[in-house]
């Protein structure tokens, strides 16, 4: 140990990583040399080797920690790889907020205690028109908030065809019961009208709830009862609407060729009274959840006390004020990476895509340049791609699973997927100014 130690490579790891990190991996080669010597009779490996093993250790350790990743699939909102992208906008937010002391909960005009959704209240009744609005931490918990405030121990109806699974162990009828509320599905799974939520109300009926098929799509012989008309009849029945919407956009997607996508606006403009949705999905900016609505629904809410469980950081609301601004300013959504990413013309992205399968001169490699199809992700539009434009790479030694490894696992950490054999790579979803690093990862592949 006093010898590895006493080397300065190892010493310069020490400084970087910390010595007991230091010491517990050359403890962990040390301890595998001795099996292996003792089990397999094995030699004991030089010096040179062992500090080579040792130091291989060390790097990957470094690398263990959050690091970013070229996202190559085309899925622009990829819950495993983070989501949406911050806008400069909302990255310079957080630093200058985060950095010293803020008005957080502070009122500077009264010189008192403030409260700290202010100024992201504001923003959000002018970008959804909703009287009053509410921040947690992702939509989940704006749900469960809602649930917990309005349903513990009473009765929630909702469509068959609604009851949503939306991975990450979120399964709407799960997350009803751990709060409290009995579910009463009402309907079937293709047709449900507003007389099965008529025919279901009872003095114990706490909220009608309607929720985003995030994920999936019920096609053909289909009917729900339209939000206005739900939203009506609890208005009738004295009786809150909810809406789970998720990914909760605030502008109109047919401008990109897509299809129509409920807004929070929409939701809000519908009369339904608590309409929740995520901060990082087609809003563009940090994890949050955000719930809009009538003042009178959000005030009990706010006088919950799990609403202090489930509170963000300013960090958070520096960024999410700042994403927002941008809604404000007209045009300013343009700066959200979500928004430019799906804007980019498919000729752009078949321009640098044949730039790159140029370049690549690899003769273990075939690379081409090739039409693909990107979509939006993070539940919104499942069924409906973006052409896009990326390459198609084949390895000649090496199978696609093998080759997909070793660009996720290489310096550039590009994240692929594998269709028919071969490894694509969908340049929507990738910067430009990291078509070098593309081009790098590729051509490291050669060895
Ligand atoms: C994504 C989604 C959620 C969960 O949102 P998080 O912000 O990830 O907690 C809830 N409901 C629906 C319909 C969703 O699409």
């Amino acid at each position: 140990m006093s010898r590895f130690l006493a080397d300065p490579e190892i010493a310069a790891w020490g400084e970087r990583l910390g010595t007991t990190v230091v010491k517990a991996t050359v403890d962990s080669v040390l301890r595998d040399v001795r099996v292996k010597v003792t089990r397999d009779s094995a030699s004991v490996p030089a010096f040179e080797a062992l500090l080579e093993r040792v130091e291989a250790r060390l790097s990957r350790e470094e690398h263990e920690g959050l690091v970013p990743v070229l996202n190559g699939t085309g899925i622009l909102l990829h819950t495993n790889l983070g989501r949406a992208p911050l806008a400069a906008e909302a990255l310079a937010a957080m630093g200058t907020i985060s950095r010293g002391y803020s008005n957080l909960e502070f009122d500077l005009d009264a010189g008192a205690r403030g409260s700290r959704f202010a100024r992201v209240t504001s923003l959000l009744r002018a970008t959804t028109g909703a009287p009053d609005a509410l921040i947690v931490n992702n939509c989940a918990a704006a749900v469960l908030l809602i649930l917990d405030t309005f349903a513990k121990g009473r009765e929630v109806i909702a469509s068959r065809g609604q009851l949503v699974e939306i991975g990450g162990g979120f399964r709407l009828p799960d997350v009803l019961a751990r709060s409290g509320a009995a579910l009463v599905e009402v309907g079937t799974t293709n047709k449900t009208y507003l007389r099965d939520f008529e025919r279901a109300l009872t003095p114990d009926t706490a909220l009608l709830l309607r929720s985003h098929t995030s994920n999936y799509r019920i096609e053909g012989f289909t009917s729900d009862p339209f939000a206005a008309e739900l939203a009506r009849l609890g208005h009738r029945a004295g009786i809150a609407t909810v809406e789970d919407l998720g990914s909760g956009a605030l502008i109109d997607l047919t401008q990109f060729g897509l299809p129509h996508e409920r807004t929070a606006p929409e939701a809000v403009a519908d009369g339904i009274d608590l309409v929740a949705f995520s901060g990082d999905k087609l809003l563009g900016g940090p994890q949050a959840g955000i719930i809009v609505g009538a003042a009178s629904a959000v005030a009990r809410l706010r006088s919950n006390p799990l609403l202090r469980a489930l509170r963000v950081d300013k960090a958070t609301l520096a960024a999410l004020g700042a994403t927002l601004q941008l809604y404000v300013r007209p045009g300013g959504w343009r700066q959200i990476p979500f928004y430019r990413m799906l804007a980019t013309p498919v000729e752009e992205l078949r321009d640098r895509a044949q730039r790159l399968a140029e370049r690549v001169d690899c003769a273990a490699l075939n690379v081409r340049a090739l039409a693909l199809q990107s979509y939006a992700g993070g539940g919104a539009l499942p069924l409906h791609a973006r052409e896009s434009y990326g390459l198609s790479v084949h390895g000649r030694d090496h199978a696609a699973a093998e080759v997909a490894a070793r660009l996720r696992t290489g310096p550039s950490r590009l994240v692929t997927r594998i269709a028919d054999g071969a490894v694509l790579i969908d340049l929507r979803t990738i910067p430009a100014e990291s078509d070098n690093d593309v081009a790098n990862a590729l051509s490291a592949l050669k060895a």
